[in-house]
């Protein structure tokens, strides 16, 4: 590939485990090209890739062949084969999804069915002993045990495919938070806070920031993201109770999955995360608001149709939000036994949630083109667990 001194042929921005995983597939393809990664941080993954639950998805939740199953199905099986060759930790914990009551149970049983006709790994349909079998504390009527599931570090995944990036010889260049972006004569300009980077493609996978980048240039997304916090607690050590990933039955039309029961490689346990939509892209304390983000949001259409569908379910999740004695009292229903002191607050962390034009809160992964650039604008969950394998897609669809 022809370049310029100084000039690069990808530019990718955003240095979380998608633009990551995006820069090193480009290098795979184009073993030749020069790539550059533009980072605002001083450091790599410090937004959603640094702030999460740290569990590889098995896949179950995600409609057949939506881009999602198949981008997860795919990136846990290379996230698993990259996180044996440079021995970052892995831990199979098992997952259980439970339900405890009669209306939930159906919906489990639908799941189980189409996890048999669309392999997703080994999963049994447990009943209540079956539940206390794998998890002494659990309870419920009816579970989908995943014995497969793991947990792994997220950051430390990261921060080896930077290196990986270094050593292939990708320019990585931290504290550059861009600007602005034109495309004069089939050249990008970047404008950053450090220097004008220049590129032939421009590829955007700047997470909570991806629309508005988008917009700097020139594109016209068809969503805009929404940040959703999500707070966390810790079980205090003498509480941590349970060993599994134990998570309620989920409502498939949402794509939170509910509080739940996540153990960490320490041998701690993490309770959350909850989802509260949030004034602020990086609003990880509570009360943070971004002048700009009150804007975009009553400015997009979606906004009031979205707060009108979902303002029950909100308001649930901020009342929960606002004790441990809440958040004991909704986790109980999986682990009766859990007591009320149990909780002390953990991290936060804000999800990229895209929400369309008539409020929907989009469940796909986005991808959107204008003239030579990429622009990922809704990578959630599952996106840790799948980034090897989105990069790859993202990597293909350019020339
Ligand atoms: C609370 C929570 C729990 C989750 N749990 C899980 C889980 O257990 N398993 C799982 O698979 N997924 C999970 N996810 C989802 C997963 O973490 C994300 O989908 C994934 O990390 C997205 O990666 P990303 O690279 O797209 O975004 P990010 O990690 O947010 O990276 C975007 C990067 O772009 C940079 N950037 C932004 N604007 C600019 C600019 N102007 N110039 C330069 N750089 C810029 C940012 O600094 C950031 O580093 C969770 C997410 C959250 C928030």
């Amino acid at each position: 590939m022809g370049c310029v001194d100084n000039s690069y042929d990808f530019v990718v921005v955003g240095g979380g485990l998608v633009g990551l995983s995006t820069a090193r597939a480009l290098l795979t393809r184009h073993p030749t090209s020069k790539v550059a990664l533009l980072e605002k941080e001083d450091g790599v993954a410090k937004h959603q890739s640094g702030r999460n639950s740290g569990v590889v998805h098995s896949g179950i939740y995600y409609a057949p062949g939506s881009q999602k199953a198949q981008l997860t199905e795919k990136g846990k099986v290379a996230l698993a084969s990259y996180c044996r060759e440079k021995k970052i930790p892995w831990r199979t914990v098992g997952k259980l999804i439970i339900a405890t009551t009669p209306e939930e149970v159906p919906a489990l049983e639908g799941l189980y069915q189409r996890a048999k006709e669309d392999p997703v790994g080994e999963v049994h349909l447990l009943d209540g002993s079956g539940i206390r079998g794998v998890e002494p504390k659990g309870s419920g009527l009816v579970a989908l045990h995943l014995p497969d599931s793991a947990i792994t570090e997220y950051t430390r995944i990261a921060k080896a495919i930077a290196t990986d990036l270094w050593e292939a010889g990708a320019t990585v260049l931290y504290n550059h938070e861009l600007h602005n972006a034109t495309l004069k004569k089939g050249e990008w300009h970047l404008e950053t806070s450090q220097g004008v980077v220049n590129g032939a493609y421009f590829l955007n996978t700047a997470g909570l920031q991806a629309d508005r980048l988008a917009w700097v240039a020139g594109a016209n997304p068809s969503v805009r993201i929404f940040p959703f916090r999500g707070e966390y607690w810790r079980l205090k050590p003498e509480s941590s109770i349970t060993k599994a990933l134990l998570y309620p039955a989920p409502n498939l039309g949402m794509p939170f999955l509910g509080v739940h029961f996540t153990p960490e490689m320490d041998g701690g346990t993490l309770l959350g995360p909850n989802a509260l939509l949030a004034w602020h892209r990086e609003g990880y304390e509570r009360g943070m608001v971004e002048n700009r983000q009150i804007v975009d949001a009553l400015s997009w259409t979606g906004f009031w149709c979205l707060g009108g569908r979902h303002l029950r379910a909100g308001w649930e999740e901020w009342k929960r939000s606002r004790t441990a004695q809440a958040v004991a009292h909704s986790a109980r229903r999986l682990v009766p036994s859990l007591p009320d002191n149990a909780l002390q607050r953990a991290l936060s962390g804000v999800r990229a949630q895209a929400v369309d034009q008539d409020g929907n809160l989009v469940n796909d992964f986005v991808v959107e083109e204008s003239p030579q650039a990429l622009h990922l604008l809704n990578a959630p969950s599952p996106a840790a667990t799948a980034c090897l394998a989105i990069g790859e897609y993202i990597a293909k669809m350019l020339p």
